[in-house]
């Protein structure tokens, strides 16, 4: 790449016509703030290498991209103002990081929409390392071979292309740090343009500027610096100056950034920001009892135990350090307990035979041991910066580049990385989470819990959890159901300042907390909870007799579970079915893929263990909102209960599907096994899916499997009618169902109390689509949460639904309950529930009814 006289040649990395930087129809290129370069109209869609060397930066965008090679940095920015497209029409070839060779193709660009949306095609070819540039191919001539120098720079790259970019080798300035910040103003944050001007406004002054965004620091007059913060609108930028003009540039930097650095902006008050007042909410939930609290059902049952709370909110990580020895003794320690720690959960779950969890804590220790992973924060505890800041820099860059790789293994991993990274950071900022260090009969308090969190409890320990935030229909919820663990969500955030070891009787079925109990009270509370034992005897001595009413009719009462054990546990409980597997539990702790084997494996010990009597309804994958899966990495969403979800996953990821499907399919011989898709919005998705399952079918030589859909989302229910043409049955999420008919998210921390399954609304829902169902010659089971709820119970089997799937404890009561009422009185009630206002009218409707 380099000729005899010492220059860089940069080869055409755009086809199309080669013309004067200074005809850009944007002055931040025609001025060149940016730096020397030309302007290429492209006649092809493709940006190439213009010279081997390293990806030093992508914009989020994709529409820009900065080479280096040695002292030669270059930035390529397709068409004017397409930042705006945030990524639509570009597709990446390359990522940060990447090694390329000259004539490799980065980035594939649509032309039309960016000649559509955008103010032009015109893409810029900018020196960003300060040199000026020698044009070799004629400005205005048309170049289409990329072998064709289009101009060259001054350089003393070495051979090896690792020298440091010229501009940074000035002597640096001294004095004191004057700082200052400023709230971006700017809708794509500090993109190209705007990074360029600011860059104009610090290289005027004599200071060194560094700017810090979200823990990332750059130099203030690098543009591809300023570009690789990363910034958004909002972020705070942290200004550093030190030099004759400091003070001066700080000022210009505040005036520049505030004015939109040339673009149109979006004004922040810098008043101090207001103080909120708290203030009590219209609809509030608060108990009023002296020693008492109160919060929201989330897995019914009774417990008492002292409380243990785990701080999820962490002190502000500050970049001080007390010393570099004592910071690198403290992160080494902090690693060393991690890793102890880590080896105790795989202990105790391995004992447990829980050995696919085990290995995913195995693996959080094969990284933390990674010698790699400590390199970059030792070196910076070594020049001076704090343990937990160096700490908390390195992960989130480590996981923040996994989690870009196009490899979805790699990308899994970075939330892997993100969870050591926590665990070791809570130790360095002395923030005790409890650890391993549990006693029994502990009442858990924490914000809220992830679904791999709650598996992960010690439940030998744990008797008994609370979160102030969280929904009562959070997966959380229902893994907390199905291991029969006292929960209570949304609890009164008074709790908070109870302190540990306070003595607690958690009622989790009537949502109450004593706080402190008299003896007198604990007794009672105990006699409670001897009684309900009791009674749960009973219930169980009858759970393998069916469920029918006292005027003959029978009501199929089926299990929801997520694995070969909750099977084993719902054979014994009585269960009559499989109404829903949860089909995402079974891997939702792996950091792969399983095959179509393993799959197989799982899905045929299910149906093994329900045998050809009980059927199985095996629901297609349903990850995403709060179900992340580890090895399915899911872009970020605005709104991802609203996003890629439940079966569009399956239609997006087809071959996942396909892997799942054709698993079930050849396990279908073992047992009664019935396909059933989740969050099913409108018939083509039905088709869709239902399309691959046949085809499958068919491949595999399969006889008819049933299928049917969940009615979780307002549409299907409206259209019941003709999804019900063609499905074989229907059944009913009333956790989504309830979340989207009432517009409240099902794990929101504050509106949980109002998102409820009983509510008239939800109800309408029901009949509609068991009317629609029965009109077809269909049938409806409920497989949400509701059912499981003793008191809906016959409101629900008054509607006319036909299976009720329970969490697993629950089948007893449920089966008793069925027992205790008749189909007249039910559909009575279902109807005079139907035409209830509101919640609380269904509520004392049942009361009574009791
Ligand atoms: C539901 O939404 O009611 C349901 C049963 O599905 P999940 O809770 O798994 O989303
Ligand atoms: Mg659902």
């Amino acid at each position: 790449m380099k000729d005899p006289k010492n220059k860089f040649s940069i080869n055409l990395p755009l086809k199309g016509i080669v013309q004067a930087i200074t005809d850009l129809p944007d002055p931040v290129f025609a001025e060149k703030m940016m730096g020397d370069g030309v302007a290429i109209d492209p006649i092809d869609n493709v940006l190439y290498a213009p010279f081997a060397g390293q990806i030093t930066q992508i914009h989020n965008s994709h529409h820009a991209v900065t080479l280096r090679q040695g002292d030669v940095e270059l930035l390529m920015h397709i068409g004017l103002d397409t930042v705006a497209l945030k990524g639509r029409g570009f597709e990446l070839h390359v990522a940060e990081g990447d090694q390329v060779e000259q004539g490799q193709p980065l980035i594939t660009f649509d032309a039309d929409t960016i000649a559509r949306e955008c103010v032009s095609v015109q893409s810029a070819v900018v020196i960003t390392s300060g040199q000026e540039i020698t044009t070799v191919t004629p400005l205005g001539s048309v170049q289409t071979d990329l072998n064709q120098i289009v101009f060259t720079v001054p350089s003393s790259n070495d051979p090896q292309g690792t020298s440091a970019p010229a501009q940074e080798t000035a002597t640096e300035p001294t004095g004191p740090a004057i700082t200052g910040s400023i709230k971006i103003p700017n809708a794509t944050g500090l993109h190209a343009r705007p990074a360029a001007r600011l860059a104009v406004e610090v290289r005027k002054a004599d200071a060194k500027v560094t700017f810090t965004v979200n823990g990332k620091t750059c130099s203030g007059s690098s543009v591809t610096g300023i570009m690789s913060l990363k910034t958004k609108l909002g972020d705070t930028l942290e200004i550093e100056a030190v030099g004759p003009d400091a003070q001066q540039v700080v000022a210009d930097v505040i005036a520049a950034v505030k004015a939109g650095l040339g673009e149109e902006i979006t004004s922040f008050s810098e008043a101090p920001q207001q103080e909120v007042e708290e203030e009590a909410p219209l609809l509030q939930v608060k108990s009023g009892e002296e020693g008492v609290l109160i919060g929201f059902t989330a897995s019914p049952g009774r417990a008492i135990g002292k409380l243990v709370k785990h701080n999820k909110a962490l002190p502000e990580v500050t970049r001080e350090s007390i010393g570099a020895a004592e910071e690198r003794a403290a992160f080494k320690a902090s690693v060393k307990s991690s890793i102890a720690d880590l080896q105790s959960i795989i202990d105790r779950l391995t004992k447990n035979g829980q050995e696919e969890l085990a290995e995913v804590f195995n693996a959080h220790i094969e990284l933390l041991s990674d010698p790699e992973l400590s390199e970059k924060p030792l070196a910076d505890i070594a020049k001076g910066q704090g343990a937990a800041w160096s700490w908390k820099l390195a992960y989130e860059a480590q996981a923040e580049t996994l989690a870009k790789m196009d490899d979805p293994l790699l990308a899994g991993r970075a939330a892997d990385v993100r969870d050591i990274g926590l665990r070791v950071l809570k130790k360095l900022l002395g923030v005790d989470d409890g650890g391993e260090i549990l006693e029994e009969g502990t009442i858990l308090l924490q914000e809220d819990i992830t679904p791999s969190e709650i598996v992960a409890l010690d439940l030998t320990k744990i008797v008994g959890l609370c979160t102030t935030h969280g929904g009562s229909s959070s997966h959380a919820a229902i893994i907390a159901r199905s291991n029969d663990l006292p929960y209570l969500v949304n609890v009164e955030d008074a709790m908070k300042d109870l302190a540990d070891g306070t003595v607690l009787l958690l009622d989790a079925k009537r949502g109450k907390i004593k706080v402190a109990p008299t003896d007198a009270e604990q007794a009672a509370f105990t006699k409670k909870i001897e009684n309900a034992a009791k009674q749960a005897e009973e219930y169980q001595r009858d759970a393998h007799k069916p469920a029918i009413t006292k005027d003959g009719f029978q009501v199929e009462i089926a299990a929801n579970i997520g694995s070969v054990e909750d099977a084993e546990k719902a054979v014994a409980a009585g269960a009559e079915a499989v109404g829903l597997l949860r089909s995402e539990f079974l891997y939702m702790e792996r950091l792969n893929e399983p095959t179509e084997e393993e799959q197989a494996e799982k899905v045929g010990a299910i149906l093994e263990v329900m045998g050809k009597e009980r059927p199985v309804i095996i629901r297609t994958l349903d990850v995403g909102g709060d179900k992340p899966l580890p090895y399915l990495p899911m872009p970020q969403e605005e709104n991802p209960f609203l996003g890629v979800r439940g079966v569009r996953i399956g239609i997006e990821r087809p071959s996942i599907l396909r892997r799942q499907v054709r698993a079930i399919l050849s396990q279908a011989h073992k047992g009664h096994a019935r396909i059933m898709y989740p969050m099913i919005s409108a018939l083509d998705e039905l088709r869709a899916v239902n399309a691959l399952v046949r085809e499958e079918q068919k491949n595999l030589g399969v006889e008819h499997v049933e299928v049917g859909i969940m009615i979780e989302v307002p549409s299907a229910a409206l259209m019941a009618d003709k999804l019900a043409q063609e499905v074989d049955f229907f059944s009913i999420g009333t956790n989504d169902l309830t979340q989207y008919v009432m517009a409240i998210d099902r794990g929101h921390p504050g509106l949980a109390a109002r998102a409820d399954a009983l509510h008239p609304a939800v109800l309408r829902m029901i009949e509609l689509t068991v009317r629609a169902a029965e009109d077809a010659g269909k049938w409806v089971g409920v497989c949400g949460g509701l059912a499981s709820q003793i008191e809906a119970v016959p409101i629900l089997i008054g509607l006319g639904v036909k299976e009720l799937s329970v969490s697993v404890p629950a089948l007893p009561e449920v089966k008793h309950t069925v027992r205790t009422v008749s189909m007249e009185e039910s559909r009575k009630l279902a109807q005079a529930a139907l035409d209830c206002a509101d919640t609380s009218d269904v509520k004392d409707l049942l009361k009574s009814h009791q």
